[in-house]
Parts: structure tokens; C-alpha cells; sequence
């Protein structure tokens, strides 16, 4: 038999991806795969006045960078489009004068003067909003009104009492009073239909089976269940996801905004975190396997999850996880693909000829836990930084001014004569004159790395440092630090 389990993403384009739309768009895409059904994507963009040009294309690139792959969609078609909403507009007026002549809804003629006036009093039903004056009109009066051109827009009628009841599959049993609902309007006055009404319709004539969505359209699921039931429909699963929060500086919570850090993919993709890393953290707002692992590619992903598994519990996006998973992401890579991610950032800080970024590559990337960190960590590649000459005093490598001096002393007469210029060879030469001058390792090591990186911390060692440096500029720098050290001796004797 034909699976039809049939998800889909359906974003209003924003311009920018936010944290927790890509969740569900992740979940919705997770839970059709993984029970081997066709995941969707339809663009709302009813509302257009907020039309914001090139947004549907940053909804297309970030799906498509993080492999989110839709089995339907705007840009590629498919057997239930069109896939925009705003290139649905004729379809929707028909299913509500459905509802109109099965006695489901009506026109309702009231202006905005008179729901205004509404707002401020207690009406008859006890609560705020509209009173279903026009629900009540007699058919005469109405079609009169109708043939007058008045403007008008249709409500759904809503049940007078008893309650709508659901089963959602994370958050359980929701139950609503049906007086609490007010008769929604469906159709608005210029024609168009109304967020909700659009989107159970499309959903419906979509075949969509589960929906997946933010916990904030929960309290709506009830409004669109009486939209089901008045046609007759089949009501799909709801899957409601929890709330991303943020942690605050003082350590207590409040939902993800701009003040705890990037919340757009973009954002995240230009502070240099890897889509694959950003996918397999966000796949975790809300969803833990049943072990304790943490390491997941997509396709792992898709065999692992269950819609059991997500919990109704806000979540917390926490950027030292995002750079965790992101240095494990950027280790477990080849060189050669990380020569690719590397390159623009290397570019960034350095511009000598003769650098192979290769080494620059191999020597950094245990150290990188952010793209954008790159160029600061490599600076010194491209010119020498003026440096304190205590940098040479280290109480741990048994280093001081005096035998930081020896040692490049030494060691620049013997790099000078060293013929073949590589780690090998370099690391060979070194060690062994860490042996014959009866010092250790680290003794000799400092000292030289200070003089080639003038920094404290440096991403690798001094043998790095100089295979990346070259001969030359090695040597220049050994000589500049011999320079300084003298001096300084000269000055206090
Ligand atoms: N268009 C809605 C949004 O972007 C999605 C609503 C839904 O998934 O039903 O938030």
C-alpha cells in the first residue's frame, strides 16, 4: 500500500531562517522520512504587505545547504501545487460559500465602527469580541445587503457550547471551551481568506497527515479542528514543538532573541559554524535519543528519530554546545575539505606568497571551534607583532632572558645550515640540540616560538610555526628576537 505520511514546512518568508523555524522544519522533514512519507514545502505569503524581496530564496539555500530535501515544492513542483500561497488566492472562496450554504457560516456585514465598540463593552456572550450579531439576521435583510455592495467578510459558526477536545502527540489532551471561540472569519473583506482558513485548507487538500509546528499555534489547533469537522475532513496528527529559550547572563531563561546571541542560520553560517553542526544542534531542542549520544548526521537522524522522543519542555539553545559540536564537526573532516572551509579565512588575515595553507590547515584545526576565529589565530603568519620581551620568561619551560638568548643563538646558526626545510627535518634538528645542550625540550622550544609568533599562544608549536614560516622569515624573526635580547643585556649590565 502507498505510505502516506505527508509533512510539510510551510514558512512565511521572513527574509532570514530563524533557529526555531529551521527546527521544524528539521522535525517535520525527520518525521516524514523516517516513517517513509513525502515532506512539503509551501510558502504562506498571504500576508503581503510584509512581501520582503529574496526571502523565499534564503527559505530554498538554507534548506538545501543543511539537505533538507522536499519532495514537493514552489521551485520544483509536484501533483498538489501550487505550492505559494499567494498563487492559491481563487481557490479558497469556494470551500468557505460551502460553509455558507451548508449553513456552517455567514456573511457578516459589520463595520469597523461597530466591532470597535464591541472591544470596549461586555457583550452578551461575557466576553470580549464580536457577538455574532450578523449570524442572526434574517435571510431577507442579508441578501438584501448583499445585493446592496456592501462590503462584508464570512464567519464560521461556531458551537454554542460544549467543548473541542484533542490529542496532541507531545503536549497530550487539549481541551477548549467552545464559548471561548469566537465565529472566525474566514474570508476577509478584500476576498483573501485568513491565515488560519488558507492554511486547513491547503493542509487538507495537500494530504498533509502530520503537523508540526511551534507550541505557539497550539491554542489554534482547536479553531482549525472545527474547521475539519464542519467539512467533513479527517483532522491530521499535531505535533506542537517546545519553546527554544536563552540563557540570560545571570543564568536564569527567557525565549531566544537576539540578545543571547545569532538566532538566524545566516547569522550562525557567517559567525563560521558548519550547517551540519547547526542542524545536529538544533536537532537536539526538543529531542534526545533514548542513549546518550550526541553525534548525529542527517541520515543518522532520520533512522534514530521518533516523535516519542520530543518533549514538551522548552529547551535551551546553548552556544557553547553550538561551538562543541562545531569543533567536532570541523575534526572529523578531511584536510583537503578543510583546506575548502579554511581558505577565505586564511585569506582574510594572510597575503605573503610562498604559505602553504596546507600547514596552516593541519596546524589549526584542533584549535578552531569557529570559522571566523581563524584569522585572528594566524595574524602573526603575516607580520611579526611587536611583543614584550617577557614573553621569553617562562617559569614552567625554565626560560629567561639569558638562556632564551643561547638558544636562538644556537638555533639560528644551525637552522641557517639546515638544507631541507620541512617539519621533519626541522623537529630532527631541534630535538637534538636539546639533547646536546643538556636542556629540555620545552627549554629550547619556548623561546623560538615567541621569536617567530611574538604571541603567548599560538595555534601549534615552534616546529609549526617555522615549516609554515619558511627559511627566510624564520630566520629574520630569530634574528629581530636575538636583536632585542642583546640589547636588553647590553642595557643592564
Ligand atoms: N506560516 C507559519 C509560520 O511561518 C507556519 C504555521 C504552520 O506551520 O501551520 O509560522
Amino acid at each position: 500500500m502507498e505510505n502516506k505520511v505527508r509533512t510539510r514546512y510551510a514558512p512565511s518568508p521572513t527574509g532570514f531562517m530563524h533557529i526555531g523555524n529551521l527546527r521544524t522544519a528539521l522535525y517535520e522533514y525527520l518525521i516524514s522520512k523516517s516513517l517513509g512519507g513525502k515532506f512539503i514545502l509551501r510558502i504562506e505569503d498571504t500576508d503581503q504587505c510584509r512581501h520582503i524581496e529574496g526571502a523565499q530564496e534564503v527559505i530554498y539555500s538554507t534548506l538545501k545547504q543543511v539537505g533538507l530535501t522536499y519532495d514537493e515544492g514552489p521551485d520544483i513542483g509536484g501533483n498538489f501545487g501550487p505550492y505559494v500561497q499567494s498563487q492559491r488566492k481563487d481557490i479558497y472562496l469556494k470551500y468557505a460559500q460551502r460553509l455558507i450554504e451548508e449553513k456552517k457560516a455567514y456573511h457578516c456585514f459589520c463595520d469597523k465602527e461597530r466591532l470597535e465598540s464591541l472591544k470596549s463593552s461586555e457583550n452578551c456572550l461575557g466576553y470580549g469580541g464580536y457577538d455574532r450579531h450578523c449570524r442572526y439576521c434574517d435571510n431577507s435583510l442579508m441578501d438584501s445587503m448583499l445585493k446592496s455592495g456592501k462590503p462584508y467578510v464570512i464567519r464560521q459558526k461556531m458551537p454554542l457550547d460544549g467543548s473541542t477536545e484533542f490529542t496532541d502527540e507531545v503536549y497530550g489532551e487539549i481541551i477548549v471551551e467552545n464559548k471561548e471561540l469566537q465565529d472566525q472569519i474566514l474570508i476577509k473583506a478584500d476576498g483573501l481568506p485568513t491565515y488560519n482558513f488558507a492554511n486547513v485548507i491547503d493542509d487538507h487538500l495537500m494530504g498533509i497527515t502530520h503537523i508540526v509546528r511551534g507550541c505557539e499555534y497550539l491554542s489554534s489547533a482547536p479553531k482549525y479542528n472545527l474547521l475539519y469537522e464542519a467539512f467533513g475532513w479527517e483532522i491530521p496528527k499535531y505535533i506542537h514543538l517546545p519553546l527554544i529559550m536563552g540563557k540570560n547572563e545571570d543564568g536564569s531563561l527567557s525565549k531566544l532573541s537576539k540578545r543571547h546571541g545569532s538566532v538566524s542560520f545566516e547569522d550562525l553560517v557567517r559567525e563560521g559554524y558548519l550547517p551540519e553542526a547547526i542542524v545536529n544542534c538544533i536537532a537536539l531542542l526538543g529531542w534526545c535519543p533514548s542513549d546518550n549520544r550526541e553525534i548525529f548526521s542527517l541520515s543518522d537522524l532520520v533512522k534514530k528519530f521518533s516523535i516519542d522522543r520530543i518533549s514538551k519542555s522548552p529547551s535551551t539553545f546553548d552556544y557553547d554546545k553550538l561551538n562543541w559540536f562545531n569543533g567536532e564537526y570541523i575534526r572529523s573532516k578531511e584536510d583537503d575539505h578543510l583546506l575548502c572551509l579554511f581558505t577565505p579565512y586564511i585569506k582574510k588575515a594572510v597575503s605573503r606568497s610562498n604559505i602553504d595553507y596546507l600547514k596552516i590547515v593541519q596546524t589549526i584545526k584542533n584549535r578552531v571551534t569557529k570559522l571566523t576565529q581563524i584569522p585572528d589565530m594566524i595574524d602573526f603568519i603575516e607580520t611579526l607583532p611587536k611583543y614584550d620581551i617577557n614573553l621569553f620568561v617562562n617559569k614552567k619551560s625554565k626560560t629567561n632572558l639569558e638562556n632564551s638568548l643561547l638558544v636562538l643563538k644556537k638555533a639560528k646558526e644551525r637552522l641557517l645550515s639546515l638544507n631541507t626545510w620541512c617539519h621533519e627535518s626541522i623537529y630532527d634538528l631541534l630535538i637534538d640540540m636539546a639533547k646536546e645542550m643538556q636542556i629540555k625540550n620545552g627549554t629550547l622550544m619556548w623561546p623560538i616560538r615567541v621569536a617567530v609568533s611574538g604571541k603567548l599562544v599560538t595555534p601549534g608549536g615552534a616546529v609549526e610555526i617555522l615549516d609554515i614560516l619558511g627559511k627566510d622569515e624564520s630566520i629574520n624573526r630569530i634574528n629581530l628576537a636575538i636583536e632585542i635580547l642583546t640589547k636588553f643585556e647590553e642595557k643592564n649590565l
